[in-house]
């Protein structure tokens, strides 16, 4: 892999675990010619359903606009980037546990939302308020009392 920094093609690993529970692999390397260090994540690539927007349209499930979309509600707030990782693995998991080859795009804003929720409230609130625009005070409220009830999503033991 290329040094992203000096762009010299020896690099080389230094350290690999697993992250995420599991479900990634974590990859500390070394650039031989600048000796900068730096971090790759990697993945296994699976199906995922398309996702089917409010006009109609369809578009295929990005990562990494989910992942810019939850790390935005979460600027400045005292969450891990792991919990973050894991937090993303389980909504990809869930896509994928649905079985469809199409999943509504607001499917997968609440299950967004419930991550949110377990992370960090004021991500959440921040999210929900973009996401459901806030039209109307009540629409406020309802997510307001959304986080004094118990969430429904069962976390796996770690271990
Ligand atoms: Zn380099």
């Amino acid at each position: 892999m290329r040094c992203p920094f000096c762009h010299a093609q020896d690099t080389r690993v230094i350290d690999s675990r697993l992250a995420s529970e599991g479900d990634q692999v974590r990859r500390r390397r070394e650039c031989g010619a600048c000796g900068e260090r730096f971090t790759t994540y990697e993945n296994a690539e699976l199906i995922m359903p398309r996702l089917v927007k409010s006009d109609g349209t369809r578009e295929p499930f990005d990562e990494r606009k989910l992942r810019t979309g939850m790390l935005r509600a979460l600027e400045k707030r005292p969450v891990a980037t792991e919990a973050v990782e894991a937090a993303i693995n389980r909504i990809k998991k869930r896509l994928q546990a649905s079985g469809e080859r199409e999943v509504p795009s607001r499917q997968l804003g609440e299950w967004v939302m419930d991550e949110l929720r377990e992370l960090d409230q004021v991500a959440y609130v921040r999210f929900a308020s973009v996401y459901r625009s806030f039209e109307d005070v009540s629409a406020f409220r309802e997510v307001i009392e959304g986080l004094e009830k118990p969430s429904n999503t069962d976390k796996p033991d770690n271990g």
